[in-house]
């Protein structure tokens, strides 16, 4: 039991990264980064030759520009189905503005049955697999009833326009589903919650560039990203204390990170050369929690 309790414990969390490919129109074309079979990524620094500029990160799982929808999501679902099993999960999009969080978490704008998200894709999965019973407590009655509620909420979200992207989020959008169900075997209650985060931009602002409540703002979200970093890391390495306080963040979420919850890293990045530099720092920031 004790075995098997270690085990459970070593495989909470899990990060994936994926490379978002060029968009039509995108002029540049020339990739500085390469994905290796399942799980290993190379990154070359562009302004080095040879061997010395490239740096190889592994993760447990890397999905390359021509990943689809469909295919990341097949490597979701069981995370999401252990949510009915009464597993807090957590699934976080992590990386610079403009790294594809939004079109992996949601989906593009108007999208498509293939090119909607894991939100969609998670929501559809839990109301078609569960059995719920009309006399428990619902909030929502379907999938549509969500996705009218996630649509609110990113109306909602904070925006301003940088000169990144006019779609850029300066706030993270967290969307959290209960999930009541009865455990057919022995007839007891399961309960789990799953927290679907899409985290504002991770990339470091110049501080020569905002001022005033833009420069807050900024700072305000890089120290909620990093003590959600510190989160993971200390429950990556076991300590026996966990950093939970230091973001509301963290707090929120306390209850489906650690423990016998269920962490999903995200990671988004680039591979066009002007992005290196927070591609890099994206994926050491991957890397310190894997
Ligand atoms: P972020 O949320 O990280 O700021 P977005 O999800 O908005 O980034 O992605 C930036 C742009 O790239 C959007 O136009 C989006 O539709 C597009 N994009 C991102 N990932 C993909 C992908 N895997 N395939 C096609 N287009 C993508
Ligand atoms: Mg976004």
């Amino acid at each position: 039991k004790l075995f098997n309790e270690v085990q459970e414990l070593k495989g909470n969390i899990r990060v994936y990264c994926r490379i978002r490919p060029f968009l039509p129109g995108q002029k540049e074309k020339q990739s500085i980064v390469e994905h290796i079979g399942e799980t290993d990524l190379v990154v070359a620094n562009p302004s080095k030759q040879g061997k010395e500029g490239l740096r190889t990160f592994k993760f447990n799982k890397v999905f390359g520009p021509t990943s689809t929808q469909a295919g990341v999501y097949a490597d979701i679902q069981a995370f999401i189905r252990s949510v009915l099993d009464g597993y807090n999960v957590c699934i976080f999009a992590y990386g610079q503005t403009g790294s594809g969080k939004t079109y992996t978490m949601s989906g593009p704008n108007n999208a498509t049955p293939e090119s909607v998200g894991v939100n969609y894709r998670a929501l559809n999965d839990l109301f078609s697999i569960s059995t719920i019973p009309d006399a428990t407590m619902q909030p929502v009655k379907s999938t549509s009833d969500v996705i009218k509620l996630m649509d609110i909420g990113l109306k909602n979200r904070a925006k301003g326009s940088t000169s990144m992207n006019e779609r850029s989020s300066r706030s993270h959008s967290v969307v959290s589903i209960h999930v009541r169900g009865m455990d057919q075997k022995s007839g007891s209650t399961l309960q789990g919650n799953l927290h679907l985060v899409d985290l504002a931009g991770s990339e470091r602002v110049d501080r020569s560039e905002v001022v005033g409540d833009r420069l807050k703002e900024a700072q305000h979200i890089n120290k909620s990203l990093s003590a959600l970093g510190d989160v993971i890391f200390s429950l990556s390495q076991k300590n026996a204390h966990v950093p939970y306080r230091n973001s509301k963040l963290t707090q929120l979420l306390q209850s489906s990170l650690g423990g016998q919850a269920k962490t999903l890293m995200l990671v988004q990045i680039n591979s066009d050369h002007k992005s290196y530099s927070e591609s890099l720092s994206t994926l050491k920031f991957a890397e310190r929690v894997s």
